[in-house]
């Protein structure tokens, strides 16, 4: 009881009639967050080119009239027209290997220049600003789970640097702001997230998996599957969001993940038990610097905000299978890539 308590006395009101800017509002994580604010009386602004996002994912909320949506490029100014923000979520940026190192320029573009637009707005409207960092800032570690203190161990110049070293600048330009001009920044490091409306065709794990095994194709098994991750419910992560955005303490990034790890062959397993497909696996190569295994430290998201995770991956797997199970019926057609 008197952990709860200190920790609610460490969070910010809720708010409950203000304009909101979520950037990537329209992906898979920012319409989750979009759901939240909208249904607390916000006025919610989803910003998006549309490059990996989809007007779709925001269907739950298209007879509110809380709901804008404005089609930019956050690597351009934010237009003028918008109104003053009391707050931003700065989620823009395709989020797997297959969509970031399509165009790798645009990908690391998009997490400085969007950094700089986002922040500047902040300062403009003196909103509190939320930057989605990812655990992909750890690089392949050399230590083991990550607590936010290791600096990781990232390649400069491989295949996936426009993602990693991208979002690395933005959490100094994040972190800089906060020091030196007085933004309130909050970054989030998310961990491999899972849930409805990942898109079917960005080539993450748990959706090639779950779809292969659905219509009954080879399951893709990069190298020998004994790499790991660590996979957290996306209800679990807007939850962590909703804490690290309201609290008062946390002005450094803080991990929010779920510390279960599994091998990608115990993935493929328990995919295929849900489902009961009898697809075989298929072995292809392991991508260049794939990391070896991610697990996050969450102990700083524990005593900051009381945040850790409650949906087990089996639970998880069985929701994200109803939803991909719906999906399919709706358009037979949907492949992967
Ligand atoms: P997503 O691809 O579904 O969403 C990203 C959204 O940003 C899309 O709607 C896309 O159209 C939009 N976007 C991309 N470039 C843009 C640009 N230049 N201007 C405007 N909009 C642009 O991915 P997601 O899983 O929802 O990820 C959201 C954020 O969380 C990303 O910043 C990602 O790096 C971060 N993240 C996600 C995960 C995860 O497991 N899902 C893990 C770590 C970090
Ligand atoms: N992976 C796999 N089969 C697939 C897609 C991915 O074995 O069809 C592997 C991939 O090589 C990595 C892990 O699953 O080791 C997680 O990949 P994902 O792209 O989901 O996330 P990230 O590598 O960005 O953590």
């Amino acid at each position: 009881m008197i952990e709860a308590h200190s920790h609610s006395k460490a969070l910010r009101p809720i708010l409950e009639s203000s304009n909101i800017l979520i950037t990537g509002g329209a992906g898979f994580l920012g319409s989750h967050l979009a759901e939240l604010l909208v249904a607390r009386g916000n006025h919610v602004y989803c910003l998006d080119n549309f490059h990996t996002g989809r007007v779709a994912n925001l269907s739950k909320l298209q007879f509110t009239n809380r709901l804008s949506v404005v089609q930019h490029d956050v690597r351009d100014e934010l237009p003028d027209s918008l109104p003053a923000f009391s707050e931003i979520y700065n989620l823009a940026c395709p989020a797997s290997p297959v969509h970031y190192q399509a165009d790798p320029v645009a990908t690391a573009m998009t997490n400085c220049q969007g950094a700089w637009n986002v922040l500047r707005r902040a300062e403009r409207d003196g909103a509190r600003v939320f930057h989605a960092s990812t655990s992909e800032i750890y690089g392949d570690p050399e230590i083991h789970p990550q607590p936010e203190h290791y600096w990781g161990n990232v390649n400069s110049v491989g295949p996936r640097s426009c993602y990693d070293e991208g979002k690395r600048f933005a959490e100094t330009l994040f972190t800089d702001f906060g020091k030196t001009r007085g933004v309130a920044v909050r970054i989030v490091r998310i961990f491999n997230t899972y849930g409805p409306r990942m898109q079917p065709d960005d080539g993450r794990v748990v959706s090639n998996f779950i779809i292969q095994a659905l219509l009954g194709q080879p399951l893709t098994m990069y190298g020998d599957g004994q790499q790991t991750r660590s996979f957290c419910y996306v209800d679990d992560l807007i939850r962590g969001f909703d804490l690290l955005m309201r609290s008062e303490l946390a002005d450094s990034p803080v991990n929010i993940g779920n510390p279960g790890e599994f091998t990608m062959e115990e993935l493929a397993s328990l995919v295929l038990e849900i489902t009961g497909s009898r697809s075989p696996v298929v072995r292809l190569p392991l991508p260049v610097d794939d990391p070896k295994r991610r697990k996050p430290d969450i102990s700083k998201a524990k005593d900051l905000l009381g945040w850790k995770p409650e949906i087990s991956l089996r639970e998880g797997l069985i929701r994200t299978i109803e939803y991909f199970d719906r999906e399919l019926r709706k358009q037979p057609a949907m492949t992967i890539s």
